[in-house]
């Protein structure tokens, strides 16, 4: 057990002793950092101690910062080292973080001194940031219920309560409505179509069981493949109604999530209520970019307006397809994903292994450091610190010979690795005193490790996702801001986070940029142009009726928080008939009145998506619209990787991140408010301008 003395998390003078940190160390580090924040905030919160910035917001800020960053380490560990060891770490202090932070975010007195700093005469003099980073934990201690009525707080509280069991209640029903229902198949001829493995995993699960025949179920890798590939129209459609219907009054009435849902709007209706706000929505985009629901509501109605059309006109292409080649004369919902697959199968089939012989992780890299480097004029670089684990590499960013920022990389996949792909901040880049710290962050992916001695292939999803995951951590290592609380990706608002990471996909879909990057891994040839003009086919197949499909439960969410009445628990036909009042203003194909989609869109009633769907496409068309900036810029000139705008697209947007509101930052980049015809352009849904 390591004393705090020599605690290897406990030294903060430069980057993290990954060789040297053990699971450990974790809890005398963090009981350490908890009792030191403890004690400072006592003495934050005593009426001595003046409300000033240098008296209080700094202290606070550093009284919490350490804690912060060993935490993040320990939560890092616990992602991408997830040994038994480090899993106990982390879960046995789990419980002390989160009551920790949830007491400070209520704490009353810290309240109130922010409130004074804010009604004293220094605040007037104050730079914006800082006014910015007050007024933004004033906000956050009011929605919190800070400001209520003493005799109000219980209530709010047990609110808040309420709507966490609510959430886990609603998944826990979905998940065993959907672990509840199986199809046994026996007849052999029923498969007909199906891929080996899925049949091979359907015959395993039946055999589980001692039965005879195929156990087909609604998990993901049973449900879709079935949806897709399986020719008898018989078991698509028992699979889709079963799956339609999960967890609704077509089931066991102990797992009905429609009674949750109705009272979950109504306790969101009262919340907002005793915040002040007309709306749930209302009070949802407070802290984001959209400014009203209104707002929100008619950007999803214009894209819907422009996107029908091409909705349409996939929707014909795929009818005309099914009669004249699979002779399904009427297409029934169950019909959609296989006809669909048919169509794309005979229109762009191409091999995704194919495709990823032509992208080496090594050339892949130097690709994208090449494209950082000509847009933001920084050089990038390896560099050697103390890792996790051999194979992961260590960056360094410089400007004209300066450090601005360094990045963990971590991009195979391990045993012990949590599964998926993400950006996380290390350190925040933050001046005290006369020491600036640079920031730090990780960039974790899970790519096919290198087999043999030849170096690691990666598909095309996999160098949009290394793309998308840089663009996050550019947003970090890039920004200018000194002041901790909204340096690098703090403080951005929840809509507009995703700007720089999906800006940074686009470039994987110009021809120049990916076929440089490109040598194929035994004989060193590019991407051939035929390949890459098929990959741009699949990318746009069918995108007019899966933009309207997102706008349907965009639009559905955000009316749902914004125009039910919800001062009583509200019925599910309510809800059920705004469904197909969306539908009918936007969607182009028919869904059965039996349907109970509602009933499993976890996003909104347990997801933390509430009122907040839209920012899906919300962040999409800021993405797109920056990078139509580049388009323009390049034109007649063969490249995009346009210098000028590349300083403009850092001064005005990754070097401010949370310093200012994010819509002002886009309009000082493009000199406009954001258009949506870019997305529609790079979903095929516009002509080229
Ligand atoms: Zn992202």
């Amino acid at each position: 057990m390591s004393a705090v003395s020599d605690n290897p998390l406990l030294d903060f003078t430069d980057l993290t002793h990954f060789d040297r940190i053990t699971p450990a160390d974790v809890e005398p580090a963090i009981r350490h950092l908890l009792d030191t924040a403890s004690t400072t905030l006592a003495t934050l919160e005593a009426a001595d101690t003046p409300a000033t910035w240098d008296d209080f917001v700094i202290p606070m800020t550093e009284a919490t910062e350490h804690l912060g960053r060993a935490w993040g380490v320990v939560g890092h560990m616990h992602s991408v080292m997830d040994t038994p060891q480090w899993r106990a770490a982390y879960n046995d202090l789990l419980p002390e973080i989160s009551g920790f932070y949830a007491e400070l975010g209520q704490n009353e007195a810290l309240y109130g001194k922010y409130r004074a700093l804010h009604d004293s005469a220094e605040y007037a003099n104050l730079s914006p940031v800082r006014q910015r980073i007050i007024d933004h934990e004033l906000r956050d201690f009011r929605l919190s219920g800070a400001e209520l009525p003493e005799a109000q707080k219980p209530r709010f509280k047990a609110i808040s309560e309420e709507q966490s069991a609510l959430g886990a209640k609603f998944s826990e029903n979905l998940l065993d409505a959907t672990n509840a229902f199986a199809e046994w198949v026996t007849d052999e001829a029923e498969l007909a179509g199906l891929p080996e493995d899925v049949v091979a995993a359907a015959r395993a699960a039946a055999e589980k069981e001692d039965r005879p025949g195929w156990k087909f179920t609604l998990q993901a890798p049973s449900y879709v493949p079935v949806m897709q590939y399986a020719d008898s129209a018989r078991l698509r459609e028992v699979m889709y109604r079963a799956n339609g219907t999960r967890a609704s009054e077509h089931g066991k009435p102990e797992w009905d999530n429609g009674p949750i849902i109705g009272r979950l709007l109504a306790l969101a209706a009262e919340e907002a209520k005793m915040l002040g706000y007309a709306s749930y929505a209302e009070l949802s985009l407070v802290p984001k970019m959209a400014d009203s629901p209104e707002h929100a509501l008619s950007f999803l109605r214009e894209l819907g307006v422009k996107a029908k059309p091409y909705a349409e006109r996939d929707l014909a292409e795929l009818k005309a397809f099914a009669a004249k080649e699979l002779g399904i004369a009427e297409l029934n919902p169950w019909d959609m994903g296989y006809a669909s697959e048919k169509l794309r199968q005979a229109r762009y089939a191409f091999s995704e292994n194919e495709v990823r012989q032509y992208f080496p992780e090594p050339r892949v890299l130097d690709g994208l450091f090449g494209v950082i480097e000509s847009l933001y004029g920084v050089q990038l670089s390896h560099d050697r610190a103390a890792v996790w684990d051999p194979s992961v590499k260590v960056l360094r960013i410089e400007r004209a010979g300066q450090l601005i920022g360094q990045l963990y990389l971590d991009l195979h996949a391990r045993d012990t690795k949590r599964g998926g792909a993400w950006m996380d901040s290390a350190r925040n880049r933050q001046r005290s005193g006369s020491r600036l710290l640079t920031p730090v962050a990780y960039v974790v992916c899970n790519f096919s490790p290198p087999v043999g001695d030849k170096p690691a292939t990666l598909t095309h999803d996999d160098v949009v996702t290394l793309f998308h995951e840089f663009g996050h951590a550019l947003h970090h290592l890039l920004t200018e801001v000194d002041e901790v609380a909204v340096s690098g990706i703090h403080g951005v608002e929840w809509d507009a986070v995703e700007l720089p990471s999906q800006f940074m996909e686009n470039f994987c879909w110009e021809w120049d940029v990916l076929s440089g990057m490109s040598a194929h891994v035994n004989t060193g040839e590019p991407l051939p142009r035929e390949l890459f003009d098929k990959m741009l086919a699949a990318r746009h197949f069918q995108s007019g009726m899966q933009m309207v499909r997102q706008l349907e439960f965009s639009l559905f969410d955000l009316r749902l928080y914004h125009e039910v009445d919800a001062t009583q628990p509200v019925p599910i036909d309510t809800v059920l008939s705004l469904l197909e009042d969306v539908r009918k203003e936007v969607a182009v194909t028919k869904t059965p009145a039996w349907h109970r989609f509602p009933l499993s869109f976890s996003h909104i009633f347990a997801g933390g998506y509430s009122a907040g769907y839209y920012s899906y496409k919300w962040a999409e068309v800021l993405s797109a619209d920056a990078f139509a900036a580049f388009e323009e810029a390049g034109e007649g000139r063969g490249s995009l990787l346009d210098a000028a705008t590349g300083q403009r697209f850092w001064r005005e947007i990754l070097a401010v991140g949370g310093s200012r509101p994010a819509l002002e930052s886009f309009i000082a980049f493009r000199g406009r408010e954001p258009q949506v015809d870019a997305l529609l352009r790079h979903s095929g849904m516009l002509e080229a301008a």
